[in-house]
């Protein structure tokens, strides 16, 4: 091969080069890339990496995209914060957050995504970027593409949050609402494929997309000092980002960065739309689709392209899978909010609440190292809080306004503390 990456079958194995493809038509599994790992062996070492500018092309030699590519975005290197507020509420001392609340360029983990497909996209000679989205994707895909001088066709549900709408919008890009759930939008996108000549990040350039997913595991490892934890919590829409948070573990084993070891990876759905967790939890080996009906839009997959190999990641890995109410998403969005001043969108929140329950069930042991992985934004789905906060009377600006103000406000509600 003339790059040290190609896609390769997952099932029979089959080789087939890189192009845009996402399935195998030997066998029809999907395809997945692969790396000549030996010849990136004399550069990918830590200290090569240390001196690289903090952003996911600090990686680049595990990413497929051609060797002379000069980046331009400084997508990704999020921080990786301890949670000791949030540890301490749940008798869990070593508790980190891995915060994409605040990926550049459009705050959440698919800004990693997008980046490394729109690479392929350019190689690939498309002119037309285009995807099927929860939102997020959505944001990415418009925001760099604008930024590449690419034009972009954007599909979604109609049910999507008004900043996930707008915060598509103003990029300039075509935004194509679907009566219809994300399944649905994902079909439709799949015909369209077929007819146009456009590059979908999430349909013929998935593969190359899903690579972008490994960043948040290169970074965890690295950010806790090339390190792995014992465990990490994933929310699961497609199921990708799970399963490529372990490829990116293996490949840094593989390659002698970090010491091997048995990392538990933990799948967190809404109950809402829970497909992966369901079968996780009954045992079955393959997803049941559902009809999404959850707060969580960003995660609502009823039929998840990768669900089959985000079951095997949990559990082979020892993992489990749970989900929660949205009643428990909002509530966890406060918690993580209030113990450590991170607001997260609703996908954070399933996060948070099913880490409580796995802390609960005893699956994650407290003392243990624990990353939890807070992907998107609070601020683009503050409907998700509509009911939460009443609007306060507005004073006059005197202080004695304020006085009689206070004084109810204290005895309305005393002071939190711990
Ligand atoms: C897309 C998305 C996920 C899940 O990613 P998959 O790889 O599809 O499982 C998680 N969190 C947020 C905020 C997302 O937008
Ligand atoms: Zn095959």
């Amino acid at each position: 091969m003339s790059e040290h990456y190609e896609l390769r079958c997952r099932e029979c194995g089959r080789r087939w080069g890189n192009e845009p493809r996402t399935i195998c038509d030997d066998c029809l599994a999907p395809l997945e890339i692969t790396y000549d790992l030996e010849a990136v062996r004399d550069t990918f070492t830590r200290e090569r990496i240390a001196q690289r500018p903090a952003n996911l092309w600090r990686y680049i030699e595990l990413l497929p995209v051609p060797a002379d590519h000069q980046p331009l975005l400084p997508v990704g290197f999020t921080p990786l914060v301890e949670a000791p507020r949030l540890g301490k509420h749940w008798d869990a001392p070593h508790l980190f957050v891995k915060n994409d609340a605040v990926c550049f360029p459009s705050l959440s983990f698919k800004d990693r995504v997008v980046a490394v497909a729109l690479v392929q996209a350019r190689t690939f000679g498309f002119d037309v970027v285009s995807c099927s989205s929860t939102g997020n994707l959505a944001n990415a895909v418009a925001a760099q593409a604008a930024q590449a001088g690419l034009s972009a066709w954007i599909f979604i549900p109609s049910d999507l949050e008004a900043a996930k709408i707008v915060g598509t919008e103003v990029y300039g890009a075509r935004l194509v609402r679907i009566n219809g759930n994300y399944d649905q939008v994902n079909r439709l996108c799949a015909q369209i494929a077929d007819r146009y000549r456009w590059g979908f990040v999430n349909i013929n350039l998935r593969p190359y997309y899903a690579e972008g997913s490994k960043t948040v595991g290169f970074e965890i490892a690295e950010q806790l000092g090339w390190r792995l934890p014992d465990n990490v919590v994933v929310p699961m829409a497609g199921g990708s980002l799970i399963t490529k948070i372990q490829k990116a573990f293996n490949e840094l084993i593989e390659l002698g960065l970090v010491e091997s070891k048995r990392v538990k990876f933990f799948g967190a759905q809404a109950t809402g739309c829970s497909p992966i967790s369901t079968a996780v939890k009954q045992g079955q080996e393959r997803i049941q689709p559902q009809k999404p009906a959850t707060l969580a839009r960003s995660l609502a997959i009823g039929n998840p392209a990768d669900g089959y190999y985000a079951i095997k990641a949990i559990r082979s890995s020892g993992g489990w899978a749970e989900d929660a109410t949205d009643a428990e998403i909002v509530a966890a969005m406060r918690l993580l909010a209030e113990r450590e001043g991170i607001f997260t969108e609703t996908a954070g929140g399933v996060t948070v609440a099913v880490a409580e329950k796995l802390l609960a069930q005893g699956r994650i042991q407290p003392r243990e190292t624990t990353v939890l992985c807070i992907t998107g934004n609070g601020l683009k789905t503050t409907e998700a809080l509509a009911e939460e906060f009443v609007e306060s009377e507005a004073i006059e600006p005197r202080l004695a306004a304020f006085e009689s103000y206070m004084a109810e406000a204290l005895a309305a509600a005393p002071v939190p503390g711990d």
